[in-house]
């Protein structure tokens, strides 16, 4: 057992607390737990209720759902350095369960600290308090957004789905798996026909699946043996537009929400408002949609999706066949309305430069059966301005967007050039 002493120099030799204020760091010492763990248990298994987080004394943990993705989750596949904490992430964004596991590799031995109590002392301990769970919460949400947002964390977890049109199956997703946290804008881009559109009908509840599963905040929403259904917790915005033409702007817009009994005439109004003033639209309400651009359109599509507040928005390359200028007057609105709403957002698209210009991930996806080939971080700051598309490192993204791409989309043809032979 380690005495104070030795709790206390772990505890300073980890990085983000060894300025932190010194009773915070004195009561976290005296009130951790330590425990002792053999190789193959869990200290944490998904779902389990997020309560603490942990210091690392000796011994080494892995994450296996991290481990199974590859790249696609910010934390580390395992923890092995003495006064590593981990178990943090679920904490600061709030989330109720634990989204991954933690299992031990050898026997290991960790100082476990009440999340909760930690979280508020280090609030009541004045500016270097407040420091100190930022820094922790940037690091460990990875998306400051996402700690806002709270919810709306969907997980595909080896996802599969074949097509079996008249006994002639089609194998167009196979053993997909990605993370998308909460408030994140991921992109999906890949060749025509690689499953882009089966995983995001999958997400929306529209269809089946035929193996894996997928989570949204730690619910099975789609698997096998279940009926998918969509929810006014994920919202799709189409390609084609579905505004109701003999309805006002402002009655599509407040319809849904009022009709579902989530929101009163009023509070609908308000939001939508603000949204369409956000995006230069205030004076459009009473017009109807016949009486609009298809650009317009758009934005009001985006904005009746985000009335609802659904926990997800999907969209289904929802800027094809818009104009260069139409589709980045378009663009801007979305990254305004993604600013202020904090939501997460699934994109689907053809278009790189879109892709990358909005999202802060964009996943290549290989050609069909449809898996993920790339994940492109995008790095680059908020709020995003026009500037950026000739930034240096905007151009070097999408450069490497371009060539996982371009070899995919070989392939495909390739393929397509057999099947026809
Ligand atoms: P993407 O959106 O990337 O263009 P899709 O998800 O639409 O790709 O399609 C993936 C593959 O599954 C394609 O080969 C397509 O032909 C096939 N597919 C999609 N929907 C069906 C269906 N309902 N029945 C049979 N095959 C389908």
């Amino acid at each position: 057992m380690l005495d104070l002493d030795e709790r206390l120099a772990l505890f300073r030799s980890n990085p983000f607390l060894k300025d932190a204020p010194a009773g915070l760091l004195s009561e976290a010492t005296a009130t951790a737990t330590e425990l002792t763990f053999d190789r193959g248990e869990f200290i944490y298994a998904k779902n389990d209720t997020a309560e603490d987080f942990y210091l690392l004394i000796d011994g080494r943990i892995g994450h296996p759902e991290v481990q199974a993705a590859e790249s696609q989750y910010s934390i580390a596949r395992e923890v092995a350095t003495p006064g590593q904490l981990f178990g943090f992430a679920a904490l600061v964004q709030g989330m109720p369960r634990r989204v991954i596991s933690a299992r031990c590799e050898i026997r290991t031995r960790v100082l476990a600290v009440n999340g909760h109590a930690f979280q508020a002392l280090a609030r009541s301990a004045g500016r270097a308090g407040h420091e100190l769970l930022q820094a922790l919460t940037r690091t460990f949400a990875a998306h400051e957004r996402g700690v806002a947002a709270r919810s709306g964390w969907v997980s595909l977890r080896n996802v599969g789905k074949v097509y079996d049109p008249l006994g002639k199956s089609v194998v167009a997703v196979d053993d997909c798996s990605i993370e998308i946290r909460p408030g994140e804008f991921c992109a999906i881009v890949g060749p025509s026909g690689c499953g882009k559109s089966t995983l995001l009908n999958a997400i929306a509840g529209f269809d089946s699946l035929t193996s894996g599963g997928i989570e949204l905040d730690g619910e099975w929403i789609n698997r096998p043996g279940m009926s998918p259904r969509p929810g006014p917790d994920r919202i799709v915005v189409f390609q084609n537009g579905a505004l109701f033409p003999w309805a006002t702007i402002r009655e599509n817009l407040v319809r849904g929400p009022i009709v579902q009994r989530r929101m009163n005439e009023k509070t609908a109004l308000e939001k939508a408002r603000e949204m369409l003033t956000r995006v230069g639209l205030a004076d459009i309400e009473d017009l109807y949609p016949g009486a609009i651009s298809s650009g317009m359109c758009r934005r009001v599509e985006i904005i009746r999706a985000l009335v609802n507040d659904p926990k997800v928005i999907l969209l289904d390359e929802p800027f094809r066949g818009l104009d260069a200028l139409t589709k980045t007057v378009t663009h801007n609105a979305l990254l305004e309305l993604y600013d202020l709403s904090a939501k997460t957002v699934l994109f689907i698209t053809h278009d790189l430069e879109e892709a990358i210009f909005l999202a802060d991930r964009v996943l290549v996806m290989t050609t069909r059966p449809g898996r993920i080939k790339q994940t492109i971080a995008v790095d680059l700051p908020r709020p995003r301005t026009m500037d950026l598309l000739t930034a240096p490192e905007f151009l070097r993204l999408k450069e490497e967007a371009i060539e996982a791409v371009h070899e995919e989309a070989v392939k495909a043809f390739a393929a397509g050039e057999r099947e026809l032979a």
